[in-house]
């Protein structure tokens, strides 16, 4: 338990309906108590039942609230919490501050309430992360996947492998200690198969691809010549008229960009100028943006102009992507004569990455939003689900094949021990058994203040 007690507004700061003060720690009590004066006086504050009341320091009224005590160990951070509602305003909650500091807390580090919780037992590293997952959630996938792993899920997976690698780790000391009772031949017939097999379990639990998608979103990049409709296709995806739509070529000279939820995936989409040389310096700049945010982008979305024919900037762009992951859309085909069949007899362009559009009609627009989905897969399905987690299993699952591996060729046991211990201390960090000061800090520098 921590001696000093922490305070912070758990609200994010502005104007709003109401704000949260959390205090936590041994003088949360005695804080609220000094504070707050309950409207009906002849009632005692009940533990965790809301009170209402004002707020009073030096002779001061400072507001009006509600306040609710969580006596330790039923609470956010096992110790004694009081939360005070107030109006959100930051002169409200500067002066309640302000007066909750004078009587002896002192201010929140970011992550602090939920570094109590994990330090005072209550939850574990995984779930602390999962608390923070939850908060800055970039869907709702990602929202069930953060519950899942709040709620313990990829907890059950770690243990049930650290249990499994402490088995073998006895066995493998068993054999070093006690080499007549158990050959090395032995202990590598039964050890090595179940060492690789529990490494390929932790293997096919990282998906980093999905992970990534779920905590950052799947960036999206329209590319196409100019006036193909890529801004009307970006304003059609998000519903909004955010790209100007003109029917002068060369107007989308910067990078227009916005995000949407498609079936619980977050989705960036961004809309990039021609790739055209220029001499125009503003437009050049826009170019090499442009070309930049193709590249990197996990998908591009090809708009071919189905009014006008194949040209040399079709060409360029159609270059500049080749090989990458795209789909080769159509454009205008709500016109009378669209030309999709000079498209296909000037370039080779896979027909299953290709899909008729109007962006003007909305045709094929749910179909695309349907590409798009598919192509980001089912994010969140696997046991693992955050990168630092996904990165602490490779690491155990390769300590484990080398152990295994240096077992096979006969070397000594104790060599392949050294790398056992390693990936049990990796499997350790997921959960924060081994934690670091460091560990910790890096984890929780993550967090807001107030949570
Ligand atoms: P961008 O330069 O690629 O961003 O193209 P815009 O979105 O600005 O569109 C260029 C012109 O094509 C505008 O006049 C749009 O109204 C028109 N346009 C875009 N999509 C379609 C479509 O699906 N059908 C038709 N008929 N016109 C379209």
């Amino acid at each position: 338990m921590f001696s000093t007690t922490i305070a912070a507004l758990a609200t994010p700061p502005g104007t709003g309906g109401l704000a949260v003060i959390r205090i936590s720690g041994p003088k949360a009590e005695d804080i609220l108590r000094a504070l707050f004066v309950p409207a009906n006086k002849s009632k005692a504050f009940a533990p965790r039942y809301f009170m209402y009341g004002h707020l009073v320091f030096e002779g001061r009224a400072l507001d009006e609230c509600m306040a609710v005590l969580m006596p330790a160990p039923n609470s956010y951070t096992r110790e004694d919490v009081a939360e005070i509602q107030v109006h959100g305003g930051e002169t409200v909650v500067d002066s309640v501050l302000k007066a909750v500091f004078a009587l002896g807390a002192v201010p929140a580090q970011p992550g602090e309430f939920t570094r109590r919780a994990f330090e005072n037992g209550r939850i574990d590293l995984s779930q602390a992360e999962a608390v923070m997952q939850l908060i800055s959630a970039s869907g709702k996938l990602a929202r069930d996947a953060a519950l899942r792993q709040l709620e313990g899920g990829a907890l059950r997976f770690v243990r049930d492998a650290q249990g499994e690698l402490i088995r073998l780790i006895s066995g493998v000391t068993a054999a070093i200690d006690y080499p007549e009772e158990i050959s090395q031949e032995e202990a590598v017939g039964e050890i090595a198969p179940d060492l690789l097999s529990l490494a390929a379990s932790l293997l096919s639990a990282c998906d980093e691809r999905s992970a990534q998608i779920l905590e950052e979103g799947l960036n999206v990049v329209i590319c196409g010549k100019p006036n193909a409709g890529k801004s009307s296709l970006l304003n059609a995806l998000l519903m909004e008229e955010k790209a100007i739509v003109t029917d002068i070529p060369g107007t989308t000279r910067d990078l227009v960009s916005g995000s949407v939820q498609i079936d619980g995936v977050k989705v960036h989409l961004q809309d990039t100028a021609g790739i055209r040389d220029s001499n125009d310096t503003v437009e050049r700049i826009g170019v090499e943006r442009a070309k930049k945010a193709i590249k990197s982008a996990d998908l591009r979305l090809m708009v071919l102009d189905a009014d006008r024919k194949p040209d040399q900037e079709d060409e360029d762009i159609l270059n500049l992507i080749s090989g990458m992951d795209n789909l080769y859309l159509f454009n205008k085909s709500d016109l009378l004569t669209p030309r999709h069949e000079d498209y296909f007899e000037a370039y080779d362009l896979p027909k299953e990455q290709t899909l008729r559009l109007s962006a003007l009609t909305g045709e094929g627009l749910e179909l695309l939003k349907k590409r798009i989905r598919e192509f980001a897969g089912q994010p969140g399905q696997t046991a693992l689900t955050s990168l630092r987690h996904m990165s602490l299993a490779r690491s155990a699952a390769e300590a484990l094949i080398r152990a295994a591996n240096a077992m096979q060729q006969d070397l000594p046991l104790d060599l392949g021990a050294v790398d056992l211990n390693e990936a049990l201390a990796a499997l350790g960090e997921i959960t924060g058994e081994n934690f670091s000061e460091r560990l910790l800090d890096e984890v929780f520098s993550t967090f807001c203040v107030g949570k």
